[in-house]
């Protein structure tokens, strides 16, 4: 079950449409280009290990940036072969294979195989012998794909003590949206006519399977909340299951009139810190507050509305409204029962009301 549901993984990263998507994604590749070109004391003469290298773009920077060894390992064949030519048609692949004093115009060595699976004798790579080791592995929601288990596999196995990891910091983050971002307004009048029986459905749907897809900012009608929070130099893969405790209060731009809550929004980032990025710290964003990415954001939706109002409105006695002041919450995410895949429970455990 899991060789096949990992064939269907890495089959489709073997198509070159999903790499044009990322690459083309600005927000995702300026942001690793950043923390690997703009850092030159982290990674001139270092040795590096790319998880998950694609075309390669990621080492080719890291080359680039006068790296010494750059490990690119990829699991897809038809990719591992792709990087290689890449890499060799930009003068940067590693030829006379390891051997000492060889014959050198390049640094990169493409190494095929799921980075569990190589062989560090074959490939001379020596436990701990890592400097650096990046590698662009988050999915939607930021553990979808769960290939996060393989990059703690290879800091454990072949980072040095002490060295870099890159991205060094993932958080995940929880805000309330608004019927705006949902499909609701749009069915409530399709050319004069009332189709929001289909809006009700769509949102039936939607409690139970996840969307992907923008939210704008405009739509999120409370404060935002980090989920949890990772520290890649430490965690481990067990912390990727964590049930957080979540209480949204309304957004101050939202007091004067009755908010419905429709659900929440979930987001991450990734930060390339000052711990590793000295000269360029960088953080990578997927808010809704920013430029949105290819990751979009994650809508978990209510089978309900909530309905929330201000501290401001019950103090002026809004009478028709519960004057509720924060939705309270508990979000859990786990891996899945499917390999690859996360299960996300919401659970409601209270509006906090006044009296
Ligand atoms: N680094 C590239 C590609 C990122 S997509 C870029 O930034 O554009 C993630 C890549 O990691 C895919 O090509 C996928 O096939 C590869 N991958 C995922 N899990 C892996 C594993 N366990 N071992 C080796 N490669 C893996």
């Amino acid at each position: 079950e899991i060789k096949k549901v990992n064939k269907n993984y890495f089959n489709s990263y073997s198509s070159f449409g999903i790499h044009r998507d990322m690459i083309s994604d600005k927000v995702r590749t300026d942001a690793y280009k950043q923390a690997i070109s703009e850092n030159p004391s982290l990674l001139r003469n270092a040795v590096v290990m790319d998880v998950g290298c694609g075309t390669g773009i990621l080492s080719l920077f890291a080359a680039k940036a006068g790296a010494s060894r750059v490990i690119s390992v990829e699991a897809s064949d038809k990719m591992a072969a792709v990087a290689s030519q890449i890499a060799k048609d930009n003068d940067l692949l590693r030829n006379g294979v390891f051997s000492e004093g060889s014959q050198q115009n390049g640094v990169i060595e493409v190494v095929q195989g799921m980075v569990e699976e190589i062989d560090n004798a074959t490939n001379q790579i020596p436990s701990q012998s890592v400097d650096v080791l990046f590698s662009e592995w988050m999915g939607y929601c930021l553990l979808y794909e769960s290939m996060l288990t393989s990059v703690l596999y290879a800091r454990d196995k072949w980072l040095k003590p002490g060295g870099a990891i890159l991205p060094d910091t993932a958080t995940m983050f929880v805000a309330g949206f608004g019927k705006g971002a949902t499909s609701i307004p749009f069915w409530e009048n399709v050319y004069g006519f009332n189709m929001s029986s289909i809006g009700r459905e769509v949102v039936e749907d939607a409690a139970r399977v996840p969307i992907i897809d923008v939210v704008n900012s405009c739509d999120i009608v409370t404060t935002t909340q980090a989920l949890q929070a990772f520290d890649l130099v430490t965690m481990q893969p067990k912390q990727m299951d964590f049930t957080a405790e979540v209480e949204l209060e309304p957004k101050s731009n939202t007091l004067d009139e009755v908010t419905w809550c429709y659900g929440f929004v979930v987001w991450f980032e990734t930060g390339f810190t000052e711990r590793f990025c000295r000269e360029k710290p960088v953080v990578l964003s997927t808010s809704p507050y920013d430029p949105s990415t290819h990751w979009s954001q994650t809508i978990l939706t209510f089978r309900e509305p909530v309905p929330m109002t201000s501290n401001k409105l019950s103090a002026a006695g809004g009478k028709d409204c519960p004057p509720v002041k924060m939705i309270q919450s508990r979000i859990s995410v786990v891996r899945g029962s499917q390999h690859r895949s996360i299960d996300i429970s919401v659970e409601l455990t209270g509006i906090g009301c006044d009296g």
